[in-house]
This record gives structure tokens, sequence and C-alpha cells, in this order.
């Protein structure tokens, strides 16, 4: 029997990247997983790819985390479907660089919106069903860069840094009713992401990296399926780093 058989898991922006190796982490682990992404077909063709590829059950559903409306009607289909969530992974993120100086409004709403509202509205969601159960666990994914900044994503890392004050904040509402949030704060990971990275900056952050490589979605979903599992009963509100080194 896998070491998740029976609970319900969402993992948002699973359809690519870290969320996809979560997903896949989960769904081998014998969990019934659904997954979100922003367009129907592509969340559907991930989801059935997943299932094939893992022989477990994942689900697909379309919904834009920055919209609240959407993630409830998500949570309500996920329920219906799955049963209440009883493992939430925040992963679905986006990147929209530039220096402040000229960061238009929107630049700065639509990572703030994805990346921090949304995490707020999937908590949110999922929190009341598992307080009923009185238990869940909630893994939020930041980033390194929420912790030492980085020139060029002003927007990012203030999205990145909230999640961890709001994970710390959440963990202690939480903690007496036997549900955990904790925060995975991946370093340079090798996903699309990162892909766009030319070679030369590439080999610049390399050479900042304690481990001197890039890590795999699947070295993250190892992070998140421990912080998930029976063995991290006891920890809540907690910063896991998983970056080779870089952030010390
Ligand atoms: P990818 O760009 O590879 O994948 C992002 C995922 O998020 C996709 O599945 C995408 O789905 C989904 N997504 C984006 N916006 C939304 C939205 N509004 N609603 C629903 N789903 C959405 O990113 P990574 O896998 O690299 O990153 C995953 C997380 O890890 C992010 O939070 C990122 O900030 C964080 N991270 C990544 C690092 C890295 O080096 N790669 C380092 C540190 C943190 P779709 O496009 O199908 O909608």
């Amino acid at each position: 029997m896998g070491e998740f058989e029976g609970k319900v898991v969402l993992v948002t922006g699973g359809t690519r990247g870290i969320g996809r190796a979560c997903a896949a982490r989960f769904a081998r682990a014998g969990a019934n997983v659904a997954i979100c992404g922003r367009g129907q077909e592509t969340t559907q063709a991930a989801a059935t790819a997943l299932s094939e590829e893992t022989g477990g059950k994942v689900e697909g559903y379309r919904a834009d985390i920055a919209d609240a409306a959407e993630v409830d009607a998500m949570f309500k289909a996920v329920s219906e479907r799955l049963g209440p969530v009883s493992i939430l992974v925040n992963n679905a993120g986006i990147t929209r660089d530039g220096l402040l100086m000229r960061m238009k409004n929107d630049v700065w709403n639509d990572v703030l919106e994805t990346n921090l509202n949304g995490t707020f509205y999937c908590c949110r969601a999922a929190c009341r069903g598992m307080i009923k159960a009185r238990s869940g666990r909630i893994i939020n994914v930041s980033s390194i860069i929420g912790i030492r900044g980085q020139a060029g994503q002003t927007n990012y890392s203030a999205a990145k840094a909230g999640i961890i004050g709001f994970t710390k904040s959440l963990a202690q509402e939480l903690a007496p009713r036997n549900v955990t949030a904790n925060v995975v704060a991946p370093g340079y990971i090798e996903t699309d992401m990162t892909a766009g990275f030319s070679e030369a900056a590439r080999e610049k952050l390399l050479a900042t990296i304690p481990a001197g490589r890039e890590g795999s979605p699947k070295e993250i979903a190892a992070a998140v399926a421990f912080l998930a599992g029976d063995d991290a009963s006891y920890i809540t509100g907690h910063v896991l780093c998983v970056d080779g080194g870089l952030g010390m």
C-alpha cells in the first residue's frame, strides 16, 4: 500500500515542471490527485499523461488560481468527485521580471495575484475541510528569491516572501486542529520557468550554487512529499530550502 493511499491531493499548476513532478510522486504513492492549470486541454492532457505514466488516479481541473471564484468552484468540484482535499500543494506560480523603476502596475499585480493571492484563495478553500477533519497538510511553494531577493524580481520576491509570512501565520492558526502548513523554497530548478536563461546567465548562476548544478523537479517533489507524509507530523511553519546550498 502506498504512503498516500486514499488521500486527496490537490497540486496547483500540475501541468508541468515542479507541480507535475509532485503530482506524479503522490499518484505513484496511491493518492487521488487533482491538478489544475489555466487551459482546459493542456490540463486534461497533463492529467491523462500522468495517470498513464504513474498507473495512479490523476484528474485535471481548469482553474486560474488568481480568480477566487474559480478557486472555490474547483474545490467544490474536487470535493464532489474525489472527496475533501487532505493535502494541498500550492505550486502554481509565474514570473514577470523587470527593473522596479520601469515596472508597470499590471506586471506587479499579475505576479502578486497569482503567486500570493492564489495561495491565499486555495488555502482558505482547503482549510475548512481540513479543520473539520482534524487533519490536513498544506505545502506552499515559495522560492529562495523570497528570502534573498533578486534584482529584476521585486514583484516575484515580494510575493514569495509574502508566502513565507502567510504560511507561518496560517500554521499557528491551524496547529491546534492537527493541520500543518509549511513552505518549500526551491533554488534553481530545471523547468520551463528557467529555460529562458541564456547560457552565460546559467553559467554565472551555477557558479554560485555550492552543489554546482541545478536541481530537478523530482528533488522538490521529494521535499513536498516528506512534508505531506506521516514523518513530518510535528513540523509546521517551517521553511525547507531545497537549493543545493544556494541560500547559505
Ligand atoms: P513552470 O513555469 O514550469 O510551471 C508553472 C505551473 O503553474 C504550470 O503548471 C502552470 O500551468 C501553472 N500556473 C501558472 N499560473 C497559473 C494560474 N494563474 N492558475 C493556475 N495554474 C497556473 O514553473 P516551475 O515548475 O518552475 O515552478 C513551480 C513553482 O516553483 C512556482 O511557484 C515557482 O515560482 C516556484 N519556483 C521555481 C523555481 C525554478 O527554478 N524553476 C525556483 C523557485 C521557485 P498552465 O500554464 O498550464 O496554466
